[in-house]
């Protein structure tokens, strides 16, 4: 210690303020450096340490900015994004009312069809007392029970007019509410989904009345074939089904059929498909051709003065059978047409459309 006297150095004095002791400290301009040194490293690495933090700081602020600008975007987009589907369901929504307005048009010709329809199978048919009509004469729009049960559609087979009976009818189900512009997303959704189900449900009441039509058209045109429903030839009326004079006696007679007349040799024909049951000479009609359709009917042709048939023979409709005469009892050349039903005469009129 005593060698490094001469080393240069500061001393410090210090009094302590109550006990009045006197204290004294050396330090060495080396002890002086080094301390200052020390300072100056703390210092530094203190504010280098500051400054660090606060750029951490600032980076992830930064980070954390960015995040949140571009959170904000596809918050834009996904807002957008959900306009622009909205608009969409609002678009096909109007489509669909479109739509269902065509099949109300629809089931309005649907109801046209089947009425003219049902309006000829009375004035041809219904008279004669051979049922042949159409279910009803409108079809409502039906909604498929399974809506209800909450099981899967099966469609039904195809075949004849089905009944529908598999079916709930709702008669008074109107198509769904327009929908309305302030419509929520899950409304119009909603809105969107009742509306293919009227349309469905519609479509099938369609369908299933123009199959129900077709089929009995079809059995309307097979009837207008089996039923004499046409004149057996072509002349003036010359007497007509009821009481009349006799020609022969003047007395009042009743008159079985009516006679058309019409020169010798002009064609008759059967004014049905049926089966010829007598063929030759038959008292007062002279030569005379019966023939036996469906339903009991039997048509008579008399006075012929050719016979074109033979019994049993199947003969079609507009068939010719023989040629008008005057044979048997008349007074000239005519038809003597009869129409027949489970073995009694009929009034021959509603059978001469
Ligand atoms: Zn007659």
């Amino acid at each position: 210690m005593l060698e490094k006297k001469e080393d240069r150095q500061f001393t410090i004095f210090w009094i302590h303020p109550t006990k009045g002791q006197l204290k004294r400290f050396h330090l060495s301009w080396s002890a002086l450096l080094l301390g200052a040194l020390v300072l100056v490293v703390g210092v530094g690495l203190g504010v280098g340490g500051v400054l660090w933090y606060q750029s951490r700081i600032k980076k992830e602020l930064c980070l954390t900015m960015e995040k949140m600008e571009e959170a904000q975007r596809n918050a834009a987009v996904l807002e957008a994004q959900k306009k622009e589907q909205e608009e969409k369901l609002q678009q096909l929504a109007q489509e669909t009312e479109a739509v269902i307005k065509e099949l109300e048009t629809l089931r309005e010709l649907d109801e046209k069809v089947r009425g003219v329809l049902e309006k000829d199978l009375q004035s041809r048919f219904q008279k004669l007392g051979i049922d042949l009509s159409l279910s009803s004469v409108s079809v409502p729009s039906y909604i498929p029970l399974d809506r209800f049960l909450g099981e899967p559609y099966v469609p039904l087979g195809m075949g004849g007019p089905e009944r529908l009976s598999s079916f709930s009818l709702v008669r008074d189900s109107p198509p769904p509410a327009s929908s309305d512009q302030d419509l929520g997303f899950g409304r119009q959704a909603k809105a969107l989904e009742d509306n293919l189900s009227w349309m469905r449900a519609e479509t099938l009441a369609r369908k299933k009345s123009l199959e129900e039509v077709v089929e009995v058209a079809q059995q309307r045109d097979r009837l207008l074939y089996v039923v004499p429903m046409r004149w057996p030839t072509w002349g003036r009326v010359s007497s007509n089904y009821g009481w009349r004079n006799d020609p022969f006696t003047g007395r009042r007679a009743w008159h079985t059929g009516v006679d058309i007349a019409a020169p010798t040799g002009r064609n008759v024909v059967a004014t049905a498909e049926g089966k010829v049951v007598f063929t030759g000479w038959n008292g007062n009609y002279g030569r005379c051709v019966i023939v036996r359709h469906q339903f009991g009917y039997e048509t008579v042709y008399g006075h012929l003065s050719k016979i074109l048939v033979n019994t049993g023979e199947v003969v079609k409709k507009e068939q010719i059978i023989g040629q008008v005469g005057s044979t048997g009892r008349s007074t000239g050349p005519h038809l003597h047409y009869e129409v027949r039903r489970y073995g009694s005469v009929i009034n021959p009129w509603p059978h001469l459309p």
